[in-house]
């Protein structure tokens, strides 16, 4: 089972999700990756391998991330490699989401989404849900309705993710309800 970890506030939120991340390696994992924000861009980072060879590269990099949320994966759908670690993004790279569970029929869906339009860069099911996500909020969909209306589309289990256009967030849904969380949260 893999781990999510985000946090919003004043320390260095990517510092805080990669040690989260290391209290939930117990779990299991074969990749793990981090997302965030710096400057208005969302900034992030993959690995086949473990939680500290994440930090490193983070460490190397030097920016500093905040909100940021961090991923352990289990792979389900696709080989566990750095193009189908989490996270996954919409195609103008402003979302990014990492994903617990499995999408049911994610095949059907990831058609119905190619067909209008959508181009998948990973072989996860999760990258259905920020294509899922990002056509309902082309459609004009809130950001609030457009993850009740991706939960009641297939059930997902749980994701989380930031987005440029609501900097200050953390959102969190998993079957049933939507949440935006501007303060320190643990799943
Ligand atoms: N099904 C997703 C994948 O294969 C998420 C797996 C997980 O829960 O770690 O990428």
């Amino acid at each position: 089972m893999c781990g999510i970890f985000g946090y919003i506030g004043h320390r260095n939120a990517g510092k805080i999700a990669i040690d989260g991340l290391k209290k939930l390696e117990y779990r299991g994992y074969d990749s793990a990756g981090i997302a965030g924000l710096h400057n208005g861009k969302i900034y992030f980072n993959k690995v086949v391998g473990k939680v500290e060879l994440l930090e490193k590269e983070y460490d190397l990099q030097g920016i500093s991330l905040n909100p940021a949320i961090a991923h352990t994966r289990w792979a389900t759908h696709g080989k566990p490699t750095v193009i189908n670690a989490h996270p996954h993004f919409d195609s103008t790279h402003s979302l990014a989401i990492v994903h617990n569970g499995i999408i049911e029929n994610y095949r059907d869906l990831k058609q119905e989404l190619i067909a209008k339009g959508a181009v998948f860069t990973s072989d996860t099911d999760t990258e259905a849900v920020v294509r899922l996500l990002s056509d309902y909020l082309d459609q004009g969909y809130s950001p609030q309705k457009a993850m009740m209306a991706t939960v009641e589309t297939r059930p997902i289990w749980v994701w989380v993710h930031i987005s440029i256009s609501n900097p200050r967030k953390i959102h969190l849904a998993r079957n049933g309800e939507a949440r935006r969380y501007d303060d320190p949260f643990w799943l």
